[in-house]
């Protein structure tokens, strides 16, 4: 089974897809935490991309599409993946797709979290307290959300015209009360 979780920057992703892992046994693969995870070690792929995250860009679509590939479980290892942060433009959408069907797989569902803009931006600005997340300031914010607007929209699009299962689920709230809109939605 293969799932995204998909939405704007601040909707929640992360924090849902951590519970849809335990609820459903099914692999969270955040391409964020990844790459975070890469500029704090400090590997070459880290240093390439450092500069792009904290400017509210994207990274470039071959270099995120090897990152996916290299860490998706194989349909051998008979786990199912929730994607977090990808696809987040059309051209890695054809990638991914392509990566499963190789494996005789495609996407079975999206969860798209829906969120008023002005809340988003309030939870970021919020957790840049708490984290101090270096892209959650308000003029990368701002970035991040033209971004998604003018890439990652169209993601949703390529999957209705697929035919997929969206998924789409009110995102204000605490995490407990989307949690089961989701659950409720899902099954
Ligand atoms: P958010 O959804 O809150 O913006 P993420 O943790 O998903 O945060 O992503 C943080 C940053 O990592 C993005 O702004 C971008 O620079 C980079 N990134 C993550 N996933 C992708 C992707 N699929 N394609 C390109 N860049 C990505």
């Amino acid at each position: 089974m293969i799932g995204l979780i998909f939405g704007p920057p601040g909707s929640g992703k992360g924090t849902q897809a951590a519970r849809l892992e335990e609820e459903m046994r099914i692999h969270h693969l955040s391409t964020g935490d990844t790459l975070r995870g890469e500029v704090a070690k400090g590997t070459s792929l880290g240093k390439e991309v450092g500069r792009i995250m904290a400017a509210g860009d994207l990274v470039p679509d071959e270099l995120i599409v090897d990152v996916v590939r290299t860490r998706l479980p194989g349909a051998e290892q008979g786990v199912g993946a929730l994607l977090d942060g990808f696809p987040r433009t059309v051209a890695q959408a054809r990638a991914l797709d392509a990566m499963l069907a190789d494996e005789g797989h495609r996407v079975d569902f999206i969860v798209a979290l829906k969120v008023p803009e002005d809340a988003l931006v309030e939870r970021l600005l919020h957790r840049a307290e708490l984290e101090g997340r270096t892209d959650d300031t308000r003029d990368v914010i701002a970035e991040r959300m033209r971004e998604y607007h003018k890439l990652t929209e169209a993601v949703l699009e390529h999957y209705r015209k697929q035919g997929a299962r969206i998924i789409e689920v009110d995102g204000t709230g605490t995490p407990d009360e989307v949690f089961d809109r989701i659950h409720l939605a899902l099954t």
